[in-house]
């Protein structure tokens, strides 16, 4: 292999158009159809299509109830209300995530305790959580990060020892598997987004699924109005409020949404796996390279990464002699990927919206408007999350096998960290400031 960086002016390591390599979602005539469908009916805000694709989602799933909402961040906060959390709760969240695991619990008085994350798996540490447990604790959402699986068996453990509630927020790993069984399916809710940038991509929206029926009555009784009817809810407390959403809500998923949904869930296992194999042989090529890690659970554990959403890769410094990783990832852009940046999610408890924002005049920051929890002294011991970004990079997200194109790809990460040397003179460190707030993919 050449080993003139394309930096300083050598040959690319990536030659081919990637065509359609990185284009999601699929879209065939069957989407469009499906959406014409609906659209030629006027039927883009009732629920037929949308209750057909709750029992399809429900039945792969493996749960007795999915309900579907206008977006993930929705059927978080209903699954957060169907798990009763209220004044003075606490919710523990891990820091590093999209902020809809956590921000809603605001408008339901309750409080957001941050946790840290495993460095490995890049999901809330499960040794890093009985700490932060209190009195007032009433629930763990575990975030299934970058389609990595959460370490499931000592959260439930744990959940259990406290008697508290698990949310699985599983919007970056549909369909994904922890010791083979399906994500989604250890806590007593989980909830997700369906956008368009995830693996699961169907436009706008998101859902919650479960099989515990006063968790899925909640959760229609805040926002589902027009499914909020006296005869079909079994909960006694929720029937006198029938026909209202207590939430003052209104959550129903757009059903040009729904009808793309049903078409993309019939292929989503096939393509997800394709999506494995492709991103699973770029890891293999790259294996025991230094200072880079492969972000995916042990083979043979029965765990996967889904669609493997935002695909990030490990990056360890020690290993290069301190090379940044922004100089790291800029002379793999000069290698022909121009998306691999730096960092992903900033850690929640830095951003002021967590430490003073006073968002509903309680007169102090709302965050604790009903809690006695102390910003200053509790939002510490983050290790892992604070340096996330430093020591993590966008990786290309194949969507099709094809092993030339893949190649590529790896030996432009290879190249360059094999000749990291060549990098050290001109590495001015990275700036203080990596990482966004809801940024994932930049490709
Ligand atoms: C995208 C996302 C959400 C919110 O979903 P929307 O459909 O965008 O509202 C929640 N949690 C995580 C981890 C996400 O990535």
């Amino acid at each position: 292999m050449s080993s003139k960086l394309a930096i300083f002016g050598g040959e690319k390591a990536i030659k081919s158009d990637p065509g359609d390599m990185f284009t999601w979602p699929i879209i065939t005539r069957e989407d469009e159809e499906a959406v014409l469908e609906v659209l030629r009916r006027g039927a883009m805000s009732n629920t037929d299509v949308t209750k057909k694709f709750e029992k399809e989602f429900s039945d792969w799933q493996g749960t007795k109830y999915a309900l579907g909402f206008c977006n993930g961040t929705a059927a978080l906060l209903a699954a957060m209300y169907g798990c009763k959390i209220g004044v003075g709760d606490e919710l523990i969240c891990p820091s590093v995530t999209y902020w809809a695991s956590a921000v809603q619990v605001f408008s339901l008085g309750g409080t957001v305790v941050f946790a840290d994350i495993d460095p490995n798996t890049l999901c809330i540490d499960p040794n890093d959580i009985e700490k932060r447990i209190t009195e007032k604790t009433k629930a763990i959402m575990v975030v299934h990060y970058l389609g990595h699986p959460a370490d499931m068996d000592p959260i439930m453990e744990i959940a259990r020892k406290h008697n508290l509630k698990v949310i699985e927020d599983v919007s970056h790993a549909q369909g994904g598997l922890y010791k083979g069984r399906k994500l989604g399916t250890f806590g007593d809710v989980a909830a997700m987004s369906l956008m368009s940038g995830k693996s699961f991509a169907t436009g706008e929206a998101g859902i919650l699924v479960t099989n515990d029926t006063e968790i899925y009555e909640r959760a229609i009784a805040l926002g589902h109005y027009d499914r909020y009817q006296e005869g079909s809810i079994e909960t006694d407390y929720l029937k006198p409020y029938a026909g209202l959403p207590l939430g003052g809500y209104k959550f129903r998923m757009h059903q040009l949404s729904s009808a793309v949904a049903r078409v993309q869930l019939k292929y989503y296992d096939e393509r997800t796996e394709e999506i494995r194999k492709a991103m699973n042989y770029f890891w293999d090529l790259l294996e025991g390279v230094p200072g880079l890690r492969a972000h995916r659970p042990p083979k043979g554990s029965g765990s996967n990464m889904a669609g493997w959403y935002a695909a990030r890769g490990i990056y360890v410094p020690e290993e290069l002699e301190g090379l940044s990783v922004s100089r790291f990832t800029e002379a793999v852009r000069a290698e022909g990927f121009e998306g691999c940046y730096p960092g992903c999610n900033k850690p929640l408890h830095t951003h002021p919206l967590f430490k003073t924002c006073d968002v509903y005049g309680h007169g102090k920051p709302t965050r604790i408007a009903n809690s006695k929890y102390d910003v200053k002294k509790h939002d510490v011991d983050l290790p892992v999350s604070e340096r996330f970004s430093f020591t993590s990079y966008v990786i290309p997200w194949f969507k099709h096998f094809r092993p030339a194109v893949i190649e590529e790809y790896a030996n432009a990460f290879r190249k360059v960290a094999e000749n990291y040397k060549e990098l050290l003179p001109g590495d001015k460190g990275n700036p203080e400031d990596l990482g966004g707030w809801s940024t994932y993919f930049r490709q």
